[in-house]
């Protein structure tokens, strides 16, 4: 393309700045122009105000400018008139180069994400380990699987994410600006993640995907994948879990510190089954888990174990079948507890799940 005035209209916003350099050029030889005629007047210059002067030499730069193209077949465009006092202070960014506007298209993020297949027996902590990414971010890579969803069964493809955070599909009217808002994350940390191909001046394509890094999803339901057949007889649960209480509020979360969920209630609350099984514990918790107090554990036979802490009451004997929602004991204050509630677990073999994916959370004190 030639560098044309179609070029020049381009440029122009860019080139604002420039125009006023040349302007202000323009504006000091007229001033030397000015002195001299000032001088050659016989006026003392001291006589006018500062101000003044400015405003007769801005006159006379247009006179003379005007006055050189009488001939209209040879008139230069005439410079538009300038007000000096609103001529705005020339920053340093004025000097930054010029962008084109033909060579900056920007490019569209190039992520390269792999694929999980879930299979029978996966936990969201267990993908989630493998490819050492928090579990949330399962989520943060998969918007589909919503709150209420049962989407993540075995066979079900997972995209993983590198890095932990959520992904986030660019609609119309998005900004950068408003995409940080969002998720609470600075503007600066999205930039700097390198796959979003995000270069100034940070353009967003619609339908394309923006990693937001540290960004984190609302915590979602998780219906565990069909596990194994057993043989006939076995007391084999649902392999899906309802809440252990009929209330309460989250006084502690799980973390690798506290591999179950503390939910605080008042004492003597109904203790429900989560899921049938038969009982394995139900006494005064011994040897290294007397911290516990009075525990129940609940075997469902499809591999999954739950464990029910700190109770004031039991109901229940070891062999019995409970089924799910079954009332088994009473909420307490026993064990190593600075308070009353109820300490659950959710056990996969040995590996003790976050119960938040399985019951959902009632919300922290
Ligand atoms: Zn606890």
């Amino acid at each position: 393309m030639p560098y044309g005035r179609g070029t020049f209209l381009a440029m122009k916003k860019n080139a604002t700045n420039l125009f006023q350099i040349v302007i202000f050029l323009l504006l000091g030889g007229a001033f030397l122009a000015g002195v001299s005629a000032i001088a050659s007047n016989g006026e003392g210059a001291g006589e006018l105000e500062p101000r003044a002067i400015l405003s007769e030499i801005s006159v006379t730069a247009v006179t003379s400018e005007g006055a050189a193209g009488d001939d209209p077949s040879q008139q230069a465009t005439p410079l538009p008139t300038i007000d000096i006092a609103n001529v705005p202070v020339i920053e340093e960014t004025a000097l930054e180069p010029a962008l084109n506007p033909i060579m900056n298209i920007g490019q569209e993020p190039t992520h390269n994400f792999q694929i999980y297949e879930v299979e029978r027996g996966d936990t969201p902590n267990r993908i989630a380990d493998r490819f050492g990414i928090n579990s949330e971010t399962l989520l943060g890579g998969n918007p589909w699987l919503s709150q209420e969803s049962s989407l993540l069964q075995a066979g079900v493809e997972l995209t993983i994410l590198p890095i932990d955070g959520v992904l986030h599909e660019v609609q119309v009217g998005d900004t950068l600006e408003g995409i940080a808002e969002l998720y609470g994350i600075p503007v600066d940390d999205i930039i700097a993640y390198e796959p979003n191909n995000l270069e100034f001046p940070f353009r967003l394509y619609k339908g394309t995907q923006i990693l937001v890094p540290g960004a984190v999803r609302e915590l979602f339901i998780w219906t565990p994948p069909k596990l194994p057949d057993r043989p006939e007889g076995y007391i084999v649960g649902t392999g899906t879990f309802v809440r252990p209480v009929g209330g309460g509020c989250v006084s502690q979360y799980y973390w690798p510190g506290h591999p179950g969920l503390d939910i605080a209630l008042g004492e003597g609350s109904a203790v429900y089954a989560m899921d049938t099984g038969t009982v394995t514990y139900a006494s005064w918790a011994s040897g290294s888990y007397y911290d516990y107090g009075n525990l129940i554990v609940v075997n469902h036979g499809n591999g999954y174990e739950t464990f029910y802490a700190h109770l004031s009451g039991i109901n229940v004997f070891p062999g019995q079948v409970v089924n799910q929602g079954q009332v088994i004991g009473a909420t307490g204050n026993t064990g190593r507890s600075s308070g009353p509630h109820i300490h659950v677990e959710i056990r996969l073999g040995n590996f003790r799940d976050d119960p938040s994916f399985y019951i959902g959370i009632p919300g922290g004190c």
